[in-house]
């Protein structure tokens, strides 16, 4: 059988989400979900944006090492060589270039004749090939490119060197059809060896559709990122296109290396980090992908479940919310637990998740594997460091204005502090931001029950702007407001840590590079 190369690009497009910012520990701990979930190529990031978004490139070229990495670069010599240098350390580097080459983006966004935009691309290619023998080429926005232009630029850039052709329908505009002939003219005007890819945009809902289109008409590689996140209206999710293959062998005669099973912990984590939780109807991950609702469908299920079944929620790594542990479980239960749901701790990671893990317990009869990861990647897991850390905090609210109170520790330093507000939330945050140095605008607050029950874990994600640049924080704990407090805390250190980052582009403009 065939095969479909996946292209992971959650780190970089995905990235562009607005809200959607990760620190290079976040990135790196997807990095690795996403070596585990099986996809072929992983791109990193654009290291000529910021000094800290090349070292974040650098740190997962040199700790991720079966998948190719992939760095970002426009078609010019200073970005190449920077992303060259970021993947210095990578067991298997690709360079991808773009530029643009519509006539609507030659004439009004580069100002440069069809002729000048041939000249850039062969040349940004064989830079690139200075480095590395793995190039990747896409034509920005070429699904509004005059298709006699785009195979002269695909011919020549091949030529010089481009081993994978990508072919993005950059602004969601084409359907299934045009992408077709799209892709059968590429195909027709370079050798069988080049590797031809689809990067779809969902701005139509027909991101998944396209890209499917585009295998048909010989497309081999996919570029996808997981819950479909991405500019605007996202890019093709990675969890539907590869389903969609597995489930529809009989229509497509293609496969991938992506163990499906991961996908839904890929698709937690995702959410966990960027704040981004999919909707509940979302295909593959959302809440309600497997639930049969209607009587005559859980009837149906009931007596055979293909049915109304057309995949298993197992085959996607949806377990049914199980009871695991309790007060009584020791570390090692732990331990196994955690292996079970493909985590590997150390000592000291233990240690700290033990330790959550008991004041959970005692606060609810059982902790769930939604509970376990939550304590992990809330508790346990640090996205930047701790420059504010939560000691204590009460509460008085209710029918009159509310009132709080907060220990924190600053750079280890205790500090306590008392504020007013119109509810528990705002009278939180307020204390906290009378003690720390932060210009903080609070843009988005959710509050989700990680598990079912009264006593159940209780997740909060926010959205701020901090010092003028967007943050999300995620916290989790049986009492929301402790969950909120600490979702704030978190924003407010990745807003620290950015600080001392300096140039600190956490939160880049993303005009230039919207392959
Ligand atoms: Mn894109």
């Amino acid at each position: 059988m065939q095969r479909v190369w996946v292209f992971d690009t959650t780190l970089r497009d995905g990235e562009q989400s607005p809200g959607a910012t990760m620190t290079p520990a976040e990135k790196l701990r997807l990095a690795h979900q996403l070596d585990a979930l099986g996809v072929d190529v992983i791109e990193a990031g654009f290291p000529a944006s910021s000094a800290a978004e090349a070292a974040g490139v650098r740190e997962i070229a040199r700790e991720v090492r079966r998948p190719v990495i992939a760095a970002l670069a426009r078609a010019t010599a200073t970005d190449i060589d920077a992303a060259a240098a970021a993947l210095e350390g990578a067991e298997r580097a690709r360079i991808h270039v773009f530029l643009a080459t519509s006539s609507i983006h030659l004439r009004h966004k580069l100002r440069i004749s069809e002729d000048e935009c041939v000249e850039r691309a062969v040349a940004a290619v064989r830079r690139a090939r200075r480095y590395t023998a793995d190039v990747e080429f896409s034509a920005e926005d070429a699904t509004r490119t005059d298709v006699a232009f785009l195979c002269r630029v695909i011919r020549a850039v091949v030529e010089a060197g481009a081993t994978t052709v990508n072919l993005p329908d950059t602004v969601g505009y084409a359907h299934p059809a045009e992408i077709r002939r799209m892709f059968e003219a590429a195909r027709a005007c370079v050798p069988a060896d080049v590797v031809l890819s689809a990067h779809c945009h969902d701005d139509l809902g027909l991101a998944t559709a396209n890209t499917l289109a585009a295998i048909e008409a010989g497309a081999r590689q996919v570029e996808c990122t997981v819950n479909g996140i991405g500019e605007r209206a996202g890019n093709a999710a990675l969890e539907e296109v590869v389903m969609a293959l597995k489930t529809r062998r009989d229509a497509f005669p293609y496969e991938t290396r992506v163990q499906t099973t991961e996908l839904h912990r890929a698709s937690r984590l995702v959410a966990l980090v960027t704040g981004i939780h999919p909707q509940p109807n979302k295909a593959i991950v959302g809440k309600n992908a497997f639930a049969h609702e209607a009587g005559i469908h859980q009837d149906g299920i009931l007596k055979e479940r293909t049915t109304y079944e057309i995949m298993t929620p197992e085959s996607v790594g949806a377990r049914e919310t199980s009871l695991v542990l309790g007060r009584h479980s020791g570390r090692s239960a732990l331990s196994q637990r955690y292996k079970a749901l493909g985590y590997e701790l150390d000592d000291a990671a233990l240690a700290r998740a033990y330790n959550l893990f008991k004041q959970l317990a005692d606060q609810k009869k059982a902790v769930l594997d939604e509970d376990l990861i939550a304590i992990l990647h809330h508790g346990t897991m640090e996205s930047a460091p701790q420059r504010y850390r939560l000691r204590q905090l009460e509460v008085v609210c209710g029918t009159r204005q509310a009132a709080a109170r907060v220990e924190l520790t600053v750079d280890g330093r205790e500090v306590a502090s008392v504020a007013e507000g119109d509810g528990p939330l705002a009278a939180v945050f307020a204390s906290i931001d009378a003690v720390a140095d932060h210009d903080v605008e609070l843009q988005e607050l959710t509050i989700a029950a990680i598990t079912p029950g009264g006593d159940a874990v209780g997740e909060v994600t926010l959205q701020a702007r901090i010092d003028a640049k967007t943050f999300t924080g995620a916290g989790a704990a049986t009492d929301i407001v402790t969950a909120a407090a600490r979702a704030y805390l978190q924003a407010l250190n990745k807003a620290s840590h950015a600080r001392t980052l300096e140039a600190a582009e956490l939160e880049r403009a993303s005009y230039l590079w919207g392959v």
